[in-house]
């Protein structure tokens, strides 16, 4: 009998199994890959997420892993030019892209060290039900029986086609189709540094990881995907060449370090993160268009804000399911936001009106900076979007 079940090992499971597992509850991990394994992302780390993983004890891991921090951020759409950085967040100044493989394995071992049991190669099954409300689940490493495991709290990291969610029936609150797809790959290009290129139905994005390289993600309207696929590698390419041409330069003639990725499956959702026996976390809860790179930092948030909502100790059941109610209404509360601001990035559009208020944000540096903290999370749009500076407009 455990605690807590968490299935999904990455950047949701694993930091909420580190977060439970330090506030003394028995947690097993349950992650159906072979880890370290990498999986589809362009990386980036908000100030908000950097500071998590600062509170947690494990940035120092990261940093040492060799991706460089980033702090400041340059943004290029028609003839505006913004160079700023976030405002930073518990003293944290700096955004990180690390590899995946990398992230992702550091926070399973401080899972493990904080005593979570954890399995990869584990595939989660069936949930197990009674009186209406989540058991536990079968599971099954690999080769073996599917084996019944009891808790009091089965919490879905299983991402966004997540089996958790498809079996307790979460309800969507929030969706809509998907936007864009994204293609991206490594380029051999000296950091650190977050660029951001942005046209009418393109944005590129160059941000540095390990190993001295640099990755380039290209973004196009979904409606493109389908005719992309048979020549991905041209429409990536032109779309670099045409929109980061300086960037480009540095590069032509070396070609890519690494294959291209791409993806077109750009979900969009929020579903009920909590009911009776059960909770979700990471993109299993919420999962929104990569463009505005919010789905590790928002992973932690939630990982973060699902520890603060559980009793800390086993508590009865009663207890549980109050906080499970209060962790889906603050759970909807901070995410929303940010799925409907990036919804707004993600259709591609740039508008005059939006131009004219770049504009007027590149010629104040407190209004950059304030641009770009809202884009990292480290302010709202109601901060940046103050009275003074819509009548300024
Ligand atoms: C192209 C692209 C670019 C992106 N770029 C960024 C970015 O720059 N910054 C950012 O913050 N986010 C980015 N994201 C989003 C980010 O990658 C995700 O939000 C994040 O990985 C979500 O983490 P997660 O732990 O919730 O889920 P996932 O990463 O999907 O992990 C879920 C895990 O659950 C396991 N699992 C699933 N089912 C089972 C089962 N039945 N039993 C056991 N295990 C199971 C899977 O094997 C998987 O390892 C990007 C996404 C894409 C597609």
């Amino acid at each position: 009998m455990y605690d807590v079940i968490v299935v999904g090992a990455r950047c949701a499971g694993a930091s909420t199994a580190l977060l439970l597992a330090r506030q003394g509850h028995k947690v097993l991990l349950i992650e159906r890959a072979k880890f370290p394994k990498d999986t589809l992302s362009t990386l980036y780390i908000h100030q908000p997420g950097v500071a998590r993983l600062a509170a947690w004890g494990v940035l120092d891991d990261i940093a040492s892993t060799g991706c460089p921090p980033v702090d400041t951020v340059e943004y290029r759409v028609g003839d505006v030019r913004l160079t700023g950085s976030s405002r930073p967040v518990d003293g944290q100044r700096a955004a990180y892209a690390p590899r995946r493989y990398l992230l992702d394995r550091i926070l399973v071992d401080a899972a493990v060290a904080a005593g979570v049991e954890f399995h990869d190669e584990t595939t989660a099954g069936d949930l197990l039900f009674r009186d209406g409300r989540v058991v536990g689940l079968k599971c099954r490493t690999s080769g073996s029986v599917w084996t019944d495991r009891h808790a009091r709290l089965v919490v879905g990291a299983d991402g966004m086609r997540s089996r958790v969610a498809d079996q307790v029936q979460a309800e969507v609150l929030d969706s809509t189709g998907p936007k864009t797809c994204a293609y991206y790959t490594y380029w051999d290009l000296p950091g650190p540094r977050m660029a951001l290129h942005e046209a009418p139905g393109r944005w590129v994005g160059a941000v540095s990881t390990n190993d001295g390289a640099t990755l380039v993600g290209c973004y196009f309207p979904q409606s493109d995907f389908r005719q992309m696929k048979g020549n991905a590698t041209e429409a990536y390419l032109g779309c670099f060449r045409e929109h980061a041409p300086e960037l480009y330069e540095q590069v032509a003639g070396k070609g890519p370090i690494d294959r291209l990725y791409g993806t077109g499956d750009q979900q969009n959702f929020i579903r009920r993160a909590a009911g009776p026996g059960w909770a979700l976390v990471g993109d299993a809860a919420h999962h929104k268009d990569s463009i505005t790179a919010r789905g590790i930092t928002d992973a932690f948030l939630q990982a973060q804000l699902l520890a603060d909502t559980l009793p800390g100790e086993a508590g009865n059941t009663q207890d549980l399911d109050t906080a499970l109610r209060r962790y889906a209404t603050a759970h909807y509360d901070l995410v929303v936001e940010g799925y409907h601001s990036t919804l707004f990035v993600a259709d591609l559009t740039v508008t005059p009106e939006r131009l004219a208020m770049l504009r007027a944000v590149a010629e104040s540096a407190e209004m950059t900076g304030l641009y770009f903290s809202m884009l990292s999370g480290a302010c709202g749009s109601d901060e940046f979007f103050s009275d003074e500076f819509v009548a300024s407009l």
